[in-house]
């Protein structure tokens, strides 16, 4: 280990910054997170820095460095373009045993800046000793994404409980679980949901009751229309932490691989024709495994508010008293357009957007007919191949032009996806010589017509 990690209480500690460029800038910006009380010696002071006097309340000297200068600070960073400077105030800082970073020069530096990640009062920091910056705020990138902003939040709640805790539980192997329960549990995901105040609560009751045993929660969560990487940050969170997924027909393996590997897997399927579970019993299967005290991710393809049945889930969660949270999805609509290079809105072409169900019953689609076939807008199918030849007959019948552009989107974006472009007229005909597999979404409007030049997905790059 060339550099030995710490974190250095700088409030209202004395640091010199020498030069007054963009650099310094920068660095000055640093330091004043960290509450430092700070000088600044420059021959010639940029707009930059000047910029920062009050917010960072710097006191800005403009002079020439003289070693004498730096008498009486903690710490100096050296951010000029004069080589011969930078040396020399290393050099002095050496000498008087004072931290000092020389901007770009590793080999002067007593002490380097590593990538922050900040969640105050949690600080991460990411360094490469010098050899490679880029490469550390790479990986710093990378731990922003599994660190959820609100940890900070979460660690600010845990310091107001801390001696409570301590005094309650006075067994610290016992105090550890405590916590451990907390930060991977219903308080945590509280506060990341923006209820602290419910958060506090739950500590306090688990404080009060600390034999109560834990009720499960159900997490209904939209998996988005294929591609893994298209979930978000808090679905990922909450898959890692599923004693038991409940997934659909909709969701990818590659999706399911990305939960919990001991979590239980049920599936509940859910295909045309091929219900495999009722919906009122999946609805009673989530809270009666939350009710034994399991975690339960409620897997659903696309966004489970949109054709998910996904209120009727949490309605009955709802009504039996059961702690739950619904995690947004990207829907097949969004998805499909993006990856198919179909924009839903566009000034020249749509000005709104409707998305409706194909399916059939009793063999019969009852849609507003009137309504779709006005001109300017984009719809959007879903569940729609197998009535494709009655949408677009009826669309006709009902003032549309037959040669309005219609695209069908199979398995959008995955690798497998197809998108197959025509008019009303044509499309059907055209749909019904190939094979097509589901899921597919259809899309209808001049929008269509920017498919040509705007799709962007290679096949096989999903
Ligand atoms: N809740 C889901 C929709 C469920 S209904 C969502 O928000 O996307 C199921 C229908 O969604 C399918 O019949 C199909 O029309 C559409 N669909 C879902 N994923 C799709 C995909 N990857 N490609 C094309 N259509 C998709």
């Amino acid at each position: 280990m060339d550099y030995f990690p710490v974190f250095v209480n700088l409030k209202d500690q004395p640091c010199l910054v020498i030069g007054a460029g963009e650099i310094a800038a920068r660095k000055i910006e640093l330091l004043a997170k960290a509450h430092a009380k700070i000088t600044v010696i420059a021959n010639k002071i940029s707009p930059q820095v000047l910029g920062l006097v009050a917010s960072c309340q710097l006191d800005v000297i403009q002079k020439t460095f003289a070693p004498d200068d730096l008498r009486g600070y903690r710490l100096v960073v050296s951010a000029t373009d004069n080589r011969e400077t930078n040396k020399l105030v290393a050099q002095t800082a050496t000498e008087q045993n004072i931290l000092v970073n020389v901007v770009d020069s590793p080999e002067l530096c007593s002490f380097i800046f590593p990538a922050i990640i900040d969640r105050s009062p949690i600080i991460a920091a990411v360094s490469s000793g010098g050899a490679a910056p880029v490469l550390a705020r790479l990986l710093r990138a990378k731990i922003e994404t599994i660190i959820p902003p609100a940890y900070g939040r979460l660690a600010q709640l845990a310091e107001k409980f801390r001696s409570a805790v301590k005094q309650h539980i006075k067994e610290p192997a016992q105090r550890r679980i405590f916590w451990e329960n907390c930060f991977q549990g219903t308080v945590a995901e509280l506060v990341f949901s923006g209820n602290e105040q419910a958060a506090e609560q739950q500590i306090q009751d688990e404080l009060n009751d600390t034999r109560q045993v834990n009720q499960g929660e159900v997490y209904l969560i939209g998996a988005g229309p294929g591609a893994a990487d298209l979930l978000t940050f808090r679905a990922l969170r909450l898959m890692q932490q599923a004693d038991v997924v409940v997934y659909d027909h909709l969701v990818s393996p590659e999706i399911l691989e990305l939960a919990r590997r001991d979590s239980e897997k049920i599936y509940v399927g859910k295909q045309r024709h091929k219900h495999t579970l009722p919906q009122e019993s999946i609805n009673t299967l989530l809270a009666d495994l939350a009710k034994a005290g399991k975690r339960v991710v409620r897997l659903k393809g696309g966004d489970p508010f949109i054709f998910g049945r996904g209120g009727e889930e949490i309605e009955t969660l709802m009504q039996q008293g059961i702690n739950f949270q619904v995690v947004p999805g990207i829907t097949a609509a969004s998805g499909c357009a993006a990856y198919a290079g179909i924009p839903l809105t566009h000034r020249d072409h749509a000005q709104s957007c409707t998305f409706v169900t194909g399916h059939l019953k009793d063999n019969s689609i009852n849609l507003n007919w009137l309504q779709l076939a006005a001109p300017n807008q984009t719809i959007v199918i879903y569940m729609g191949s197998a009535g494709l030849e009655k949408i677009c007959h009826s669309l006709i019948a009902h003032g549309s032009p037959e040669d309005l552009p219609i695209a069908l989107i199979q398995q959008g974006t995955t690798s497998q996806q197809r998108v197959i472009t025509g008019t009303l007229a044509s499309l059907p005909p055209l749909v019904a010589e190939q094979d097509i597999k589901p899921p597919t979404l259809i899309i209808i409007g001049t929008v269509v017509n920017l498919h040509k030049q705007l799709n962007w997905f290679q096949v096989g790059q999903g």
